[in-house]
């Protein structure tokens, strides 16, 4: 059960509703939200009479729900999120597309890739600073170089940049220098980093892990969401199914599933989940199809020189083609691009 408190209750009132409840055998726990707290109850529910917590005069609603996840649900949240970044509002009417090499390589790829995609129409640039590789021995990632280079291309182009972190202890460096903070599909669920990402005013882009369920994802959302940052971008980029023709499975479904289940934005990286970079445009239109608000992809100047993903990314003459082969897709599903 959750009490959806009325915007700017004081804590002396949240905690007197508290202290009620708990005298009757229930657990409560105070969730912040951006705009309104709640309340968690567990325990003896029984014992709660909605009537008389409504009755309060600081309580907007009582909620019945057994999901785990509340600041993301839609049942707490009807409106979908829109979260602004720079002149760009991701959620909204207008498809938010990403797009840039897996990893930042030099100064000339960086700027040359962003100064390209830009000319294409994308709204952000992606690019690899901190690289989750398999394995030790491949390429790493030029680390705070790398950082710094996407910052000259941002400045060359005015295109917000999308990174990703690997650790808590770089959660303060990556507040100030990047636009939206990556977290990869591999540390979705490590949640002290997600906890500290909770406690920043910066969006996340949270990319759904391999092998995770999509409540699994929602709640991993309400990590970042408890701890008051609000602004939470899901991202589908393929899960671990039997097959091995792709390197993921895309789940197109989680994308109207998640729509149903929460008010976050969702956009879909078709470049992950597929591996095959002749495979990222018909995937790209299946994605903004099925309602998606945007999505990552990766693109390269030299593909079959990357240091990373090479095969799965495209030129940006192949951008180009997606560009204009997605926007008539959107035109069905009143998107703009
Ligand atoms: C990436 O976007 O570069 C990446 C590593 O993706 P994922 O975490 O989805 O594997
Ligand atoms: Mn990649």
């Amino acid at each position: 059960m959750v009490v959806v408190l009325k915007p700017k209750t004081p804590n002396d009132e949240i905690e007197k509703i508290k202290r009620k409840l708990e005298d009757k055998s229930m657990t409560v726990s105070i969730i912040p939200g951006k705009d309104y707290d709640l309340l968690n109850i567990s325990g003896e529910t029984s014992n709660a009479k909605t009537e008389e917590i409504t009755s309060n005069a600081c309580v907007e609603k009582v909620i019945e729900t057994q999901q785990g996840y509340k600041l993301a649900s839609r049942l707490l949240h009807s409106d979908n999120t829109l979260i602004k970044v720079g002149n760009k509002v991701i959620g909204g009417d207008e498809l938010t597309i990403i797009a840039g090499p897996c990893s930042v390589e030099s100064k000339e790829q960086i700027i040359g890739i962003a100064k390209e995609v830009k000319n294409c129409g994308a709204g952000f640039l992606r690019g690899g600073a901190f690289k989750p590789r398999t394995s030790p021995y491949s390429f790493q990632g030029m680390r705070f170089e790398g950082l710094e280079l996407l910052k000259m291309a941002r400045e060359e182009t005015g295109l917000p940049i999308v990174s990703e972190i690997m650790s808590t202890s770089m959660v303060n460096r990556f507040a100030e220098d990047v636009d939206i903070i990556q977290v990869g599909a591999r540390n979705m669920q490590n949640f002290e980093l997600l906890k500290e990402l909770g406690k920043i005013d910066k969006p996340v882009l949270l990319k759904r892990g391999l092998s995770s369920t999509i409540e699994e994802l929602l709640m991993s959302a309400e990590y970042i969401m408890s701890g008051g940052n609000s602004s939470v971008i899901l991202c589908e980029r393929g899960i671990r199914t039997f097959e091995t023709y792709t390197r993921n499975t895309l789940d197109l479904s989680a994308i109207p599933a998640i729509k149903r289940q929460s008010h976050l934005p969702i956009i879909v990286d078709p470049s992950h989940a597929t591996g095959l970079w002749w495979m990222v445009e018909p995937l790209a239109k299946a994605a903004i199809a099925v309602g998606a608000d945007g999505i990552m992809v990766e693109v390269h100047n030299n593909p079959k020189l990357a240091k990373c993903d090479g095969q799965q990314s495209i030129k940006p003459e192949g951008f180009k083609t997606l560009m204009d082969s997605i926007a008539k897709v959107a035109g069905a599903t009143r998107k703009m691009i």
